[in-house]
């Protein structure tokens, strides 16, 4: 086959929607400061290292996983509030979730609504399954706006809503009473993102029963596993069995079965870390605020963004400093100049404060 033949297929076969789209760019972070990815900077202690070490050696990576992950789910059942009669459904990340969430409900035609700016995979996933998306924007200060988002609602019938909660990469939580106008209003799903429970003072597990369609979605990522790739889906088994044929019957690996499952049996360590890093988001919000030309913006997640005059200019800056933040200016017009850094150590926190006081200086 020649080369230009090569080149021409991919245009040819490809969906045109695909091709328009940029692949989640994930920056190459070796040897920096890393507080882009709202990750847990904190490593396990040593007797839990230990226990992992021996319970992977003994994994059986020859056998194909448990399909149904029974250890494993039995062991969040125990550290989550699951209303009576829930289920949960597990996936390679809460990404694959929301995935799978848009393949289930794809007819043609079909709406997958959110807010913006919010986490950039539902608009994503949502061309990937062939929806159409609307995204409904935030008020300035990012809280929502309950009669754009109940009127959009009404024009466009949505079959599916993700609500991010706290929202990602504003870090508020959403007015809880216009959440629920939303869920009564919604003629489909309402999926609520709890990818950062861990750090917020609100969530809405405990309203699953309440609603029929409503749908709690959550990750262990930002609680200290974001390797081992696993967030869950909670909800009434109407719904969870229906998905569960979308699943493919292997997506969470022997190894993050055997590893999370021996983490959450020691959940307490990591809210322990979570709220560590509670505290220290408070001293890196009050340090943020304190700079001259800086808005930060409470958060209720395990970040904080802020706002700053040549934000490019001093994300590079920090940069050549060896920290590595995300920059989220040139993207939706509502970040213009925002960046978003994400809480990391109160050692780091302090590096990349005085990396940032640095780089104003030289702007
Ligand atoms: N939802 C939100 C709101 C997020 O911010 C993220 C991660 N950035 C995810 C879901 C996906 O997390 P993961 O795939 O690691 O579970």
């Amino acid at each position: 086959m020649s080369s230009a033949r090569t080149s021409v297929l991919p245009a040819r076969l490809i969906r045109p929607e695909i091709q328009a789209l940029d692949a989640y760019h994930v920056p190459p972070a070796r040897g920096m400061l890393k507080l882009d990815a709202m990750e847990n900077p904190y490593p396990l202690p040593q007797p839990l290292r230990d226990e992992i070490a021996r319970a992977v050696a003994d994994a059986e990576i020859n056998r194909y996983p448990d399909a149904g992950a029974q250890q494993l789910k039995a062991a969040i059942r125990k550290v989550v509030d699951l209303p009576d009669g829930m289920d949960i459904l597990l996936g390679n990340g809460s990404d694959e979730i929301i995935q799978l969430l848009a393949l289930a409900v794809a007819k043609p035609g079909a709406v997958l609504m959110s807010v913006e700016p919010s986490f950039v995979m539902y608009r994503m996933i949502a061309i990937f399954a062939g929806m159409r998306y609307v995204g409904v924007p935030l008020r300035e200060d990012f809280s929502l706006d309950p009669e754009a988002m109940l009127e959009a609602i009404r024009r466009e019938q949505p079959a599916l809503v993700f609500l991010a909660y706290p929202n990602n990469p504003t870090g508020n939580l959403f007015d809880a009473a216009t959440v629920h106008r939303i869920i009564a209003a919604a003629p489909g799903l309402v999926v609520v993102d709890e990818a950062y429970y861990a750090f917020a003072s609100h969530s809405f597990m405990g309203q699953l029963a309440q609603y029929e369609n409503l749908l709690v979605m959550r990750t262990f990522s930002k609680l200290g596993m974001a390797g081992l790739r696993l967030g869950f889906l909670a909800g009434a088994a109407a719904w969870l069995s229906q998905l569960e044929k979308l699943r493919l019957p292997y997506n969470v690996g022997v190894l993050p079965q055997v590893v999370a499952t021996r983490l959450l049996a020691h959940h307490g360590v990591l809210l322990a870390q979570a709220t560590r890093i509670r505290q220290d988001r408070a001293a890196l919000l009050q340090a943020l605020t304190s700079l001259p030309g800086v808005q930060a913006y409470p958060s209720e997640a395990n970040f904080i963004l802020f706002r700053i005059a040549r934000a490019t200019a001093l994300f590079e800056g920090l940069k050549r400093r060896g920290v590595l933040i995300k920059n989220l200016d040139g993207g939706h017009p509502a970040l213009l100049d925002c960046l978003r850094v994400t809480v990391g150590t109160a050692e780091e926190n302090e590096r990349f404060i005085a990396a940032l006081q640095e780089s104003l200086r030289d702007e």
